[in-house]
């Protein structure tokens, strides 16, 4: 990297987040790895202090004031967001059927999972255009995968579903102004929300996204990728 470039990286006190801002760390960029939790966020960049320049930042993406003050404080601080890795999600009712699926079930599972990704990227999306160089990944899932979709999670599958949606829409919108924007599926990998059965390390869950946030220019917008691959919607 000629110039170095900072990293917004969301949910990343734990599992894939955390690996995301270590790998990115490691690859020169400055990390802000954002919590919701403060003390759990400072704790998190403490153990990635070795890989690089971490630091932790206070973010509910749900909290549609926590976000203004964190662009306002990064403003104030002079520091920019060239990427941004959309990694905040929950899973919840997974084991539902979707017409015994609560209301409540889907707003929490949106307003996360959909909602707070729009937030966050209507935050720091618009200075990336202005500078043209951005980069956005979308930490989706193949349980969001139109083309293959059953009866898993209900809720978290139709949030994935919406937020793939919001990639296509973002990407057209920035296409050809420097902001490179698309969906990642890591796998089904070892974290809190995967569960200590799945099959990837949170090294192999990172890596897909990892890709995506440091694209070259000429790389891909308005995608869905697993292990480096274009998959279908
Ligand atoms: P995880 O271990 O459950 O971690 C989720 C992270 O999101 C935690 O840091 C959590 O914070 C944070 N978070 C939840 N709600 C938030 C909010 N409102 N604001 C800010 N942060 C919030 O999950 P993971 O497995 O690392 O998943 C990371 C991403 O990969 C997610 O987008 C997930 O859908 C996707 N994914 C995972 C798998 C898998 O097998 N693990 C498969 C496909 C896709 P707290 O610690 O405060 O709860």
């Amino acid at each position: 990297m000629s110039e170095q470039r900072t990293a917004l990286v969301t949910g990343a006190n734990r599992g894939i987040g955390l690996e995301v801002c270590r790998q990115l760390a490691a690859a020169g960029y400055r990390v802000v790895l954002a919590a919701r939790d403060r003390a759990k966020g400072e704790a998190a960049a403490d153990t990635l202090r070795r890989a690089g320049d971490v630091t932790a930042a206070v973010l509910d993406v749900t909290d549609a004031a926590g976000i203004r003050a964190l662009a306002a404080d990064l403003e104030r601080r002079r520091i920019h967001i060239d990427v941004l890795v959309n990694n905040a999600a929950v899973l919840v009712g997974e084991s539902r059927a979707v017409l015994a699926t609560t209301a409540d079930e889907l707003r929490t599972t949106f307003e996360t999972n959909l909602f707070g990704v729009v937030a966050v990227s209507a935050a720091f999306v618009p200075g990336m255009v202005a500078r043209r160089y951005g980069r956005v990944v979308n930490v989706s899932s193949k349980a969001g995968q139109l083309a293959s979709m059953g009866t898993y999670a209900p809720a978290y599958s139709m949030s994935k579903s919406a937020l793939n949606a919001f990639t296509v829409q973002l990407a057209a919108e920035t296409r050809g102004r420097g902001v490179l924007v698309n969906s990642a599926c890591p796998g089904w990998v070892r974290t809190g929300m995967g569960g200590r059965g799945a099959p990837r390390s949170v090294e192999e869950g990172a890596d897909t996204i990892v890709w995506l946030a440091t694209l070259p220019a000429s790389g891909p917008t308005g995608g869905f990728f697993s292990d480096r691959r274009v998959i279908d919607w």
